[in-house]
C-alpha cells in the first residue's frame, strides 16, 4: 500500500520552498527549493532518492510554472497520487486564526487583508495558494499560521503601551512569528523531560537569520520576543530588534532619513551585520573571533548573547515554573559558542553549560547541553514542515 503524503509549502517572494512528508513517520520523499523566481534566472532544485536535479525554469519564472514543474516531477516518478493534501506555510493570520485552517474563498480573502499587518509576506503565501490550487485543483489546501500558537499570549503581553483604540481599530498588538517551530520544539522538549505537553513550562529560543524568543506556560505561548512584525525583540542577522523608537525620528527629522530608508536600515542593514560591519552570518562572525580576536565580532557576539539572555530572564515573569530552556534555528542548534555566551549570563537561574556536551550537540543532533544540578538546557532541532504537515493531515482526517 503507498503511504500518504503532504505537499508543504513555504513561499517567499523570489523562492518556493517544499517537500513531501509522510506525516506519520516523517519521512521526506521529495524536498526542494526553487529560487530567483520573477528572474529569467529562475530554477528549481529537486531532491529525490538521494539525487539532487537542478532544472532552469522557462518564462513567465514564477510560483505557478515552479509548481508545473512539480507536478511534473511527481507525474514521471508516480508519486502523484501519494498527495493527500497541501499545507501552506502563512506568516500572519492576525487574531482571526489560532489553528491551522481549511482554506476557502473567505479565508484567501481574510490573509489578503492581514497583508496591512505583513506586506512582505502574506501577498506571496497567497501566491503560492493560488498557485498551488491551479496545479492540484482536487486537493485540500490548509494554511497553517506562524502567528497561531501566540494566540494564546494574555492581554497584558500583547497589548502595546499606546492608546488602546489602535488595539481595538487597526489590529496594533504584538502578534509574534516563528510560532510552529516554538510549538515544535517545546512538544519534543515536553517528551525529553517526560511530561505532557500542557505541564511543560520554559523558555524556547529559535535563533537563526530571524530570532525570537517564547515564554512557554503549561504548553501554552505567554509572550515573545517578535511583535507586531518579525522586526521587534532581540538582535537578528540584519534585524535590529527593539530599539528606542525615538531613533526613527531622530533619523528621519535630523538626518534626513527618508520612512523607506529607516525602513530598509532596521530590517535590513541592523543585527549583526550593522554592528559588526562585516556579515549576517554568525559564522563568519565567530571565525572573526576565533581566528582573529577581532574586536568588532567580538562586541557582535556580546551584544547578541547579552540581549538574547536578558529576554530569557525576564520571561521568569511570565511562567509559572521552569522546566527548561531550549535552544533551537540554525544558531541555536549549531553555535555552541553562542548557546556557552547566553548560558553564561544566566547563571543566576542556575543555569551550567557543560562544555563537552555542549560542544557535542551540533549539525541536527539533539540533546542536554547542561551540568548535573544544573537547570535543564536542551537543543531540539526544529521541524516547522512537519508540524504543517501533520496538521494539515489531521484537519483532512477530521474533515473526513
Ligand atoms: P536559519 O534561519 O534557521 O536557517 O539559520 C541560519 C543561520 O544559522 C545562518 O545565518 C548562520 O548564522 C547560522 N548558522 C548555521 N550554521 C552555523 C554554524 N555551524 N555555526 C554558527 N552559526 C550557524
Amino acid at each position: 500500500m503507498s503511504q500518504q503524503t503532504v505537499l508543504v509549502i513555504n513561499c517567499g517572494s523570489s523562492s518556493l520552498k517544499f517537500s513531501l512528508i509522510n506525516p506519520t513517520n516523517g519521512e521526506v520523499s521529495i524536498s526542494g527549493i526553487a529560487e530567483r523566481l520573477a528572474s529569467p534566472e529562475a530554477f528549481i532544485k529537486i531532491s529525490f532518492n538521494n539525487e539532487k536535479s537542478v532544472i532552469a525554469l522557462s518564462a513567465p519564472f514564477d510560483h505557478q510554472i515552479a509548481l508545473q514543474y512539480l507536478v511534473e516531477f511527481l507525474n514521471k516518478h508516480d508519486l502523484t497520487k501519494q498527495v493527500s493534501a497541501i499545507g501552506h506555510r502563512v506568516v500572519h493570520g492576525g487574531e482571526s486564526y489560532s489553528q491551522p485552517t481549511l482554506i476557502n474563498s473567505d479565508v484567501k480573502n481574510s490573509i489578503a487583508s492581514l497583508a496591512q499587518l505583513a506586506p512582505l509576506h502574506n501577498p506571496v503565501n497567497l501566491i503560492g495558494i493560488e498557485a498551488a490550487e491551479q496545479a492540484f485543483p482536487e486537493l485540500k489546501q490548509v494554511a497553517v499560521f506562524d502567528t497561531a500558537f501566540h494566540q494564546s499570549m494574555p492581554e497584558k503581553a500583547f497589548i502595546y503601551g499606546i492608546p488602546y483604540q489602535l488595539y481595538k481599530e487597526q489590529g496594533i498588538r504584538k502578534y509574534g512569528f516563528h510560532g510552529t517551530s516554538h510549538y515544535f520544539v517545546a512538544t519534543q522538549a515536553a517528551k525529553a523531560l517526560d511530561k505532557p505537553l500542557a505541564e511543560f513550562s520554559g523558555i524556547t529560543a529559535h535563533l537563526g537569520n530571524g530570532c525570537s524568543i517564547c515564554a512557554i506556560d503549561n504548553g501554552e505561548s505567554v509572550d515573545t520576543s517578535m511583535g507586531l512584525t518579525p522586526l521587534a525583540g532581540v538582535v537578528m542577522g540584519t534585524r535590529s530588534g527593539d530599539i528606542d523608537p525615538s531613533i526613527i525620528f531622530h533619523l528621519i527629522n535630523q538626518l534626513g532619513y527618508s520612512a523607506d530608508e529607516v525602513d530598509t536600515l532596521l530590517n535590513k542593514q541592523s543585527g549583526l551585520l550593522g554592528i559588526s560591519q562585516m556579515s549576517n552570518d554568525c559564522r563568519t562572525i565567530e571565525d572573526a573571533i576565533i581566528n582573529d580576536n577581532n574586536v568588532q565580532a567580538n562586541l557582535t557576539m556580546d551584544i547578541f548573547c547579552y540581549r538574547i539572555a536578558k529576554t530569557i530572564a525576564s520571561y521568569m515573569a511570565a511562567i509559572s515554573h521552569f522546566d527548561a530552556l531550549v535552544f533551537t534555528g540554525g544558531i541555536g542548534e549549531n553555535s555552541d559558542l553562542i548557546r556557552e555566551r547566553v548560558g553564561r549570563s544566566l547563571a543566576l537561574l542556575n543555569i551550567k553549560i557543560d562544555a563537552d556536551k555542549n560542544s557535542a550537540v551540533r549539525f541536527g543532533k539533539a540533546g542536554s547541553i547542561h551540568e548535573q544540578g544544573s537547570q535543564a538546557c536542551l537543543v531540539i532541532p526544529t521541524n516547522e514542515e512537519l508540524v504543517i504537515a501533520m496538521q494539515t493531515q489531521q484537519l483532512i482526517e477530521q474533515g473526513e
